[in-house]
């Protein structure tokens, strides 16, 4: 089943396939004109580094150095899964994918076909395989509303995390989150005994070490806002998303999660680009109060959302 994309790769012609985190758009991370197309498919601007996707821990020394006993430990405790490492690189890893940065980012997804895949492909850049901007995809014909009918994409139904990997950059202490993911700051202290910094995702005129995390992200046509304390959720254009609040009655524009925040990472993007779909021309969700921050899930989905609200 996977032959024909794995021809096309070698070939140089990037294909979207399935991670347990959102669909990617995969190219040989060897192949500078196939990563240019990754660019060009995307939109992307090429300031925004790539995260390189392996299947084997060994495939990590051939992009970075200094791998230290904490980014060991960290591998051994998350990986295959949605963290991404960034390592200090080697300096023959193409500049196309970091950007001209001197560090790389690494990860190991857990998903039976991008194993697949990559063991017969090797290393593959892989951003996610939406137009740039828009709400990464979950399902492949997200894929397909950005790329055209035509695009090749390896189908695995829906993605089961929904929201992309936690981003750390392990090149230098103390570690630093870039993006939050469903791999929370307190795991990954307790793995290796140390704080962790989060770069918050608003508020920071810092020149960006992430450069992707300067863009506008996530974002649907109708426009995303905070839902106010107030609303009395009878407007017919919006769609409104609680996880919290008491709330009996759901209907076409309610949608509750009832705290489970999980379902609701799972389906965000669906719901943004359901939303375009249904012609709702805002989206207003229910604001996170600050002791919901410690449950799974939560910090990353206020990241997106805070995100697609610019
Ligand atoms: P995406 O592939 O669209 O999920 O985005 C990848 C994210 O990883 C972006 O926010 C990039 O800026 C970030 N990233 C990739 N490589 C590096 C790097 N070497 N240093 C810092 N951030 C990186
Ligand atoms: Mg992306």
């Amino acid at each position: 089943m996977l032959n024909q994309y794995i021809s096309l790769i070698k070939e140089g012609q990037p294909v979207a396939f399935p991670t347990e985190t959102v669909y990617g758009l995969g190219a040989d991370a060897q192949n500078r004109n196939a990563i240019q197309k990754v660019f060009k498919i995307k939109g992307r601007p090429a300031d925004n580094p790539l995260i390189v996707h392996v299947s084997d821990r060994r495939q990590v020394q051939d992009f970075a150095t200094d791998i230290h006993d904490d980014a060991e430990k960290l591998m051994d405790a998350f990986w295959p899964g949605p963290l991404t490492l960034i390592f200090r690189k080697k300096p023959e890893v193409l500049d196309i994918i970091t950007a001209g940065l001197d560090t790389v980012a690494l990860r190991w997804p857990n998903h039976p076909l991008s194993q697949q895949l990559i063991t017969q492909t090797g290393p593959l850049v892989a951003p996610s395989a939406n137009s740039s901007g828009r709400p990464s995809p979950t399902k492949p014909k997200h894929v397909k509303e950005d790329f055209g009918d035509d695009f090749p994409v390896i189908n695995a139904g829906e993605t089961n995390i929904g929201l992309e990997s936690t981003v750390l950059d392990v090149s230098q202490e103390p570690y630093r989150i870039y993006r939050p993911g469903a791999i929370s700051a307190k795991q990954i202290e307790q793995v290796i005994d140390k704080k962790v910094e989060i770069t918050k995702s608003t508020g920071d005129n810092t020149p960006a070490k992430s450069p992707g995390t300067k863009y506008t992200h996530y974002s649907p046509t109708a426009t995303v806002r905070w839902m106010t304390e107030d609303a009395d959720l009878t407007d017919d254009s919006t769609l409104y998303i609680l996880h919290n609040r008491p709330q009996k009655t759901t209907t076409d524009n309610i949608l509750h999660y009832q705290g489970d925040y999980e379902r609701m990472a799972h389906e965000l993007y669906d719901r943004f680009r359901q939303a375009d779909h249904g012609n709702f021309t805002t989206i207003a969700v229910e604001p996170f109060s600050k002791n919901l921050l410690t449950k799974p899930m939560v910090s990353p989905l206020l990241n997106r959302i805070e995100k697609a609200i610019g």
